[in-house]
């Protein structure tokens, strides 16, 4: 029996989705009520219209942006794609080579910027490239969904603005958890998801730059909602709590995060681990653990058995575990196959630490064994892995 037995999960995967916050519940509560159509004329369709803009002016106000540039959709995929087509149709496009695969596969011909071994954008290589094509649209995470690597936007921007580039910036992991402001840098579009950042799921938004504003040609066409360049009714339940979350998120908390997430690395490594990505800055809530010898699906497997929630490098909707390209283009070579990326969400508790290494170190001696060929009776085995299929 392990101390922790029979406790709720422990989630510690806040990078696939945040858990909600309770201002987020509540402003979503409050608009199921609210009956009508942002673009109706009537009584009903006003006060959703009132919700709908109040919600754009903060959500606006809290990045930096103009609340016209502000344009809703259903989540960061979606404003990925709206950035790529609407910005880069007539571009050469650049990508990092640990982007999402929101941006992946929205540019499927782009060419790759490739990353340093510490999961860091190479700027070098980047400025060649700018240097050999005109007018690009690069696009570079804020920071890496599966290590947690910062890029240095700034720099890239830089660059960018050198060689007469656009930037679009995928911003999903960094919202509300560094203190960017990436279009007073020098982005065209940022994108935004509600849901990793306390808010609903089905949200999100693409905040373009006043300068580009007029270039973006709309994805999805239709009513002529967002000013024409997104068409489809707004999902305002999502939208208001997706502002109300952004009105609770408080960077402070991000030390006290930082300080958990150094206790999980620490105590990971003291067990064998490698904490990949972790010379360079990173997300103060992630870690990337490789413990070689044992396939990062046996680890997610054995920690969900022991209740406690991560992902592998990147899950695919199939629940399987892909190969993640991320740990690939860092060069990990057969390690990226046993790397799980652990993720605090912003109400992470103090004992999540240790709740979770009382499981990890069970996992890292069996990886131990296994790397030595070292096997001991069922019995013996059984004492020591209680809850390890
Ligand atoms: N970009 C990054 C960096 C992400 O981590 C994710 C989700 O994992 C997305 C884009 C896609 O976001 P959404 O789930 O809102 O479509």
């Amino acid at each position: 029996m392990t101390p922790f037995a029979g406790a709720e999960p422990l989630y510690l995967d806040a990078n696939a989705t945040e858990t909600l916050r309770p201002a987020a519940r509540a402003a979503l509560i409050a608009a199921l009520d609210r009956v009508g159509n942002p673009a109706s004329v009537h009584a009903e369709g006003r006060a959703a219209r009132s919700l709908l803009e109040k919600s754009r002016a903060a959500i606006a106000r809290h990045f930096g942006a103009r609340p016209q540039d502000v344009v809703f959709c259903s989540g960061a995929t979606e404003a990925d794609a709206m950035a790529i087509h609407g910005l880069g149709s007539n571009r050469p496009i650049l990508i990092g080579a640990t982007e999402h695969d929101a941006v992946r596969a929205a540019a499927p011909n782009a060419t790759t910027i490739p990353v340093n071994a510490d999961g860091t954008i190479d700027l070098a290589t980047l400025d060649r490239l700018l240097a050999r094509q005109n007018g690009a649209l690069v696009c570079l995470m804020a920071a890496n969904n599966e290590t947690g690597v910062i890029h240095p936007i700034a720099e890239a921007a830089s660059l960018c603005a050198a060689h007469g580039a656009i930037l679009h910036v995928d911003a999903v992991q960094a919202a509300c958890r560094l203190d960017y402001d990436y279009l007073a840098l020098g982005a065209a579009s940022v994108a935004i998801s509600a849901h990793k950042l306390g808010g609903p799921k089905g949200a999100g938004a693409l905040l373009v730059a006043p300068a580009h504003a007029d270039a973006l040609a709309p994805l999805i066409r239709g009513g002529g909602q967002e000013r024409g360049r997104r068409g489809g009714t707004q999902n305002l339940p999502a939208i208001a709590g997706f502002a109300a979350a952004l009105d609770t998120a408080q960077l402070g908390n991000v030390a006290r995060l930082a300080a958990l997430r150094d206790a999980i690395e620490a105590g990971a490594r003291e067990a064998g681990a490698i904490a990949v990505g972790a010379d360079a800055p990173r997300l103060p809530n992630t870690t990337c653990l490789a413990l070689p010898g044992l396939s990062a699906e046996t680890q997610v497997i054995a920690l969900d058995l022991d209740g406690i929630c991560v992902s592998a490098g990147s899950a695919c909707s199939s629940g399987k575990v892909a190969r993640s390209h991320v740990l690939d283009a860092m060069g990990l070579g057969a390690l990226a196959g046993c790397a799980i990326r652990v993720s605090l969400p912003w109400n992470a508790s103090d004992t999540a630490p240790a709740r979770f290494l009382a499981a990890y170190r069970r996992l890292a001696a069996r990886a131990l064994r296994k790397r030595e060929g070292f096997s001991t009776s069922p019995e013996a085995r059984a004492v020591a892995e209680p809850a390890i299929i």
